[in-house]
């Protein structure tokens, strides 16, 4: 692995944020579910479904508001405001946020991904409320995701906003359409990790990795 990719260069971290900038603009929600609804219904039909049956009655619109719901992060305004603090206790040690919980959508299937995430950073000149680190996992979970892009996308975002000495994040999850689908594998768990700055140094990067109870060696 190149350095570049180990430290997070400069463009690569801006690539991510430009890709993620481009967000729904507010005000159009009713319009968007109409539409949504009307799609999702004729995907009924095609699976011919009795859209007069009970309980298929209201399934489009419902569909419709749970993916505004489960999509909140694609929406302009949803991007978590991080108040930083300087860190005047001169703190320079690990913070670690464990055992984050997160429900998102595989990108490529469109059912439901969820785990946990582990953020840790290491101050420099700012250090951020710990709540807002499970608020960047939240935003980041809600839209059509990757695992390895949610990760890489937590660790960009607190690298960029924070200007820490490392940033590192771990994500374990199950993933439904690898347990319900294709190979079928129930309770299969995939990690990922992403990692800035001075969690390229082995020593830092096990530190954290036994603080949060896994084994060391990666
Ligand atoms: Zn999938």
């Amino acid at each position: 692995m190149a350095m570049d990719e180990l430290t997070g260069s400069g463009s690569a971290d801006e690539a991510i944020q430009r890709r993620d900038g481009n967000l729904i603009a507010r005000g159009d929600e009713a319009g968007l579910v109409t539409r949504i609804s009307g799609h999702m219904a004729a995907i009924m039909q095609e699976l011919n479904l009795d859209l007069e049956d009970p309980n298929f009655q209201g399934t489009p619109e419902r569909i419709a508001r749970m993916y505004l719901e489960l999509f909140h992060g694609l929406f302009e305004g949803s991007e978590p405001t991080v108040t930083t603090f300087p860190n005047e206790e001169g703190y320079h040690h690990m913070v670690i946020e464990r055992e984050i919980p997160f429900y998102s959508m595989c990108a490529h299937h469109f059912i439901p991904f969820y785990g946990h995430a582990h953020v840790a950073y290491i101050p420099a000149g700012t250090i951020v409320g710990l709540s807002k680190l499970a608020r960047i996992v939240e935003f980041y979970a809600r839209r059509p995701q990757l695992q390895e892009r949610l990760t890489e996308q937590v660790a960009s975002f607190l690298w960029t906003k924070l200007a820490p000495m490392g940033v590192m994040v771990v994500i374990e999850a199950r993933h439904l359409c690898v347990e319900m689908r294709g190979v079928k594998k129930p309770g299969a768990l995939t990690t990922t990790s992403a990692l800035r700055g001075c969690f390229s140094d082995r020593k830092v990067r096990e530190e954290f990795l036994a603080l949060i109870g896994r084994k060391t060696g990666w």
